[in-house]
């Protein structure tokens, strides 16, 4: 099994201003240390300049967007472009994050476009896929989360090791009610074969899946310690430098976790 370098990954939502970014970042940035795990937060597009400059001269802590636009640029008013993100330093990308699905009708095509657009630009897309209550309860599970996937995998299959699929149950979103871990890899593994499917062994070892829905310091190790989840998306939790820091502590002790800088030891051969 290849090393798959966990990630956590803040989506601020439409949350924050000038005042409380500047606060958060700083106890971020004193809680998390230099961690064992990728970390990036994801604030309003207004803010990326903002941010930019606040994680300046550090390592720990990547920006990422929470959308980006599937053109290029031109007359697409209100819309962000890969390349715009790009000069504000933005390494991630939430892509077809289901509010976005939901109320702004975005469709798997447009999703899939965006991925496209974004490794394009030497961004790194999370693509988030997930069920609703409803297609759960009728058993569409595995048909919804398959058809969202194939949609990306049909135009970006050649760079799915360098895109993160996030398994985010539309139900468990903001609800505190958050995915039976066992089930979260249940799916996970879904995913992973459908990969291994189009693009083979290699592809499915290498994509990381994280998981997104509730994800609290509480249950954040549970699901961790599923060998393909291989980190989390965090909305509400990430507003709270505590509790969001509590989150990466937990993916960075996590099997698989690379041992932190000076604690490796020389095995005796
Ligand atoms: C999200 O917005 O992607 C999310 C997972 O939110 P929460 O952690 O609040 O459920």
């Amino acid at each position: 099994m290849s090393e798959r370098k966990k990630l956590v990954a803040g989506n601020w939502k439409m949350n924050g201003s000038l005042a409380a970014n500047q606060a958060l970042v700083q106890a971020l940035r004193q809680g998390v240390g230099q961690p064992a795990c990728d970390v990036a937060v994801c604030p309003p597009s207004v803010y990326l300049g903002q941010l930019q400059q606040l994680l300046a001269g550090q390592t720990a802590i990547a920006l990422g967007a929470q959308d980006l636009s599937q053109h290029e640029g031109g007359a697409f008013t209100g819309d962000v472009s890969a390349t715009m993100l790009k000069d504000f330093g933005v390494r991630y990308a939430i892509v077809g994050h289901s509010e976005r699905r939901q109320h702004q009708g975005e469709t798997d095509l447009q999703v899939a476009l965006k991925v496209r657009r974004a490794l394009a630009a030497g961004i790194t897309p999370i693509v988030c896929v997930g069920e609703t209550l409803r297609e759960r309860e009728e058993g569409l599970t595995e048909f919804i989360v398959k058809r969202q996937l194939s949609a990306v995998l049909h135009l970006n299959g050649h760079a799915i090791n360098e895109t993160v699929v996030a398994y985010e149950p539309v139900w468990a979103i903001g609800t505190g009610r958050a995915c039976d871990p066992a089930e979260a890899g249940r799916v996970m593994r879904l995913i992973r074969q459908r990969v291994a499917a189009a693009f083979g062994a290699p592809a499915a070892d290498a994509v990381r899946l994280v998981y997104g829905g509730s994800v609290t310091p509480d249950n954040a190790a549970a699901y961790f310690a599923d060998p393909d989840i291989d980190g989390a998306l965090v909305g509400g939790a990430s507003l709270k430098a505590d509790a969001f820091g509590a989150i990466i502590r937990a993916a960075a002790v996590a099997p698989g976790a690379p041992a932190p800088a000076g604690a490796r030891k020389e095995q005796p051969t």
